[in-house]
């Protein structure tokens, strides 16, 4: 593994590189703020680079400087596998295994491409060839952020660049609210500012950009289907495929609804469970002393954070949330009065 130092002497003098970039399954506010900066950093520098998404993201991204040139490798199977076989390197944001992008992940295993890892997110695979990773940080946007300014300095990061990164490091901070924000985070931000991210707009075309279905749907997870375990300060949703189709929910419209139990006083934990039809989807979220990731590793096939993971299963959402409920008193003595 070589240090990201070198890349940027070896890009500089190679400047009809073909770069690609691609980010984790339904890419999220800082996957695709992390690689939208980056698109238009090289964009800019005279590379010519391309932006793979493995699926589709939701309609509270879809405003984002340049968004439309991202690729929709499930819609575009054929020209994503000539791009990934043609590339000379790949960037790989946001994530850190390559199982976890399915399909792309073994063409770019495949693939003569160079790869580059930036992340943060725990227990990186190991099959990146350059690596910019942390988990000290609030988001892969962060690191791009970084990258730019250790490489090409303050001045390459333009309006559409500021954009993209601001709305990655607030997205993955829950607008500037969790544990990870620090100084450093406020002072790369009011540069973002300085460079043009235009800040009410960000968070209004992120947070009030939603159909009237899916306040519908928030409004029915929350009076019907949220249950509280007292006693092991954790809250608990399911959502069936039924109720998917009835409130016509779109790719990104379930984000942030795990949030809501632990916006609960006393509660410390909670988990979304969602049927997916091929499988659950499992969102975890802890606040306090809780693992999720070691919890959703050990028990669901996930990871992740600390306080954040995600997981699956392949068992019917009854089963899933049973044996969820049957395993929790395990791990009371993070979950029980303190
Ligand atoms: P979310 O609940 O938003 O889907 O995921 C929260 C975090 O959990 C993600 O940032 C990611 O780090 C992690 N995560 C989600 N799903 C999985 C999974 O299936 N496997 C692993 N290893 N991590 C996951
Ligand atoms: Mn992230």
């Amino acid at each position: 593994m070589q240090d990201i130092k070198e890349l940027f002497a070896l890009l500089d003098n190679q400047p009809e590189a073909r770069i690609l970039i691609t980010t984790h399954h339904k890419p999220d506010g800082d996957a695709l703020g992390s690689s939208l900066g980056l698109w238009k950093f090289l964009k800019n520098q005279g590379f010519d680079a391309t932006i793979i998404s493995p699926t589709d993201y939701g309609v509270h991204l879809q405003w984002m400087p340049n968004q439309e040139h991202v690729i929709n490798f499930e819609q575009a199977f054929t020209k994503s596998k000539e791009l990934v076989e043609k590339a000379d390197y790949v960037f790989c944001l946001d994530f850190n295994a390559l199982h976890r992008i399915n399909q792309l992940g073994n063409l770019i295993h495949e693939a003569k491409a160079k790869t580059i890892m930036v992340d943060h997110h725990r227990e990186p695979e190991g099959f990146d060839d350059f690596r910019y990773w942390t988990t000290q940080t609030t988001s892969t946007a962060q690191l791009v952020h970084e990258i730019i300014v250790m490489w090409k300095g303050e001045e390459a990061i333009d309006a559409d660049i500021a954009t993209c990164l601001y709305t990655g490091i607030m997205t993955d901070t829950g607008s500037f609210r969790f544990d990870s924000v620090t100084p450093h985070t406020h002072r790369t931000v009011a540069t973002l500012i300085e460079k043009g991210a235009r800040v009410s707009d960000i968070h209004q075309l992120v947070h009030d950009n939603f159909s009237f279905d899916r306040l519908q749907f928030i409004g029915h997870c929350l009076a019907h289907k949220l249950e509280v375990i007292t006693e092991l300060k954790t809250a608990v949703m399911s959502v069936t495929r039924e109720e998917l189709v009835r409130y016509n929910i779109q790719t990104g419209d379930t984000e942030g609804l795990v949030n809501y139990g632990l916006s609960i006083r006393g509660v410390e934990f909670s988990a979304l469970f969602i049927d997916r039809t091929k499988l659950v989807k499992i969102s975890f979220r802890g606040s306090g002393q809780f693992p999720c990731n070691e919890f959703s590793r050990d028990h669901f096939q996930g990871g992740g954070h600390f306080n954040a993971a995600g997981g699956q299963s392949t068992e019917t959402l009854e089963e899933a949330v049973a044996r969820f409920k049957r395993t929790l008193p395990e791990y009371k003595k993070y979950l029980a009065n303190h």
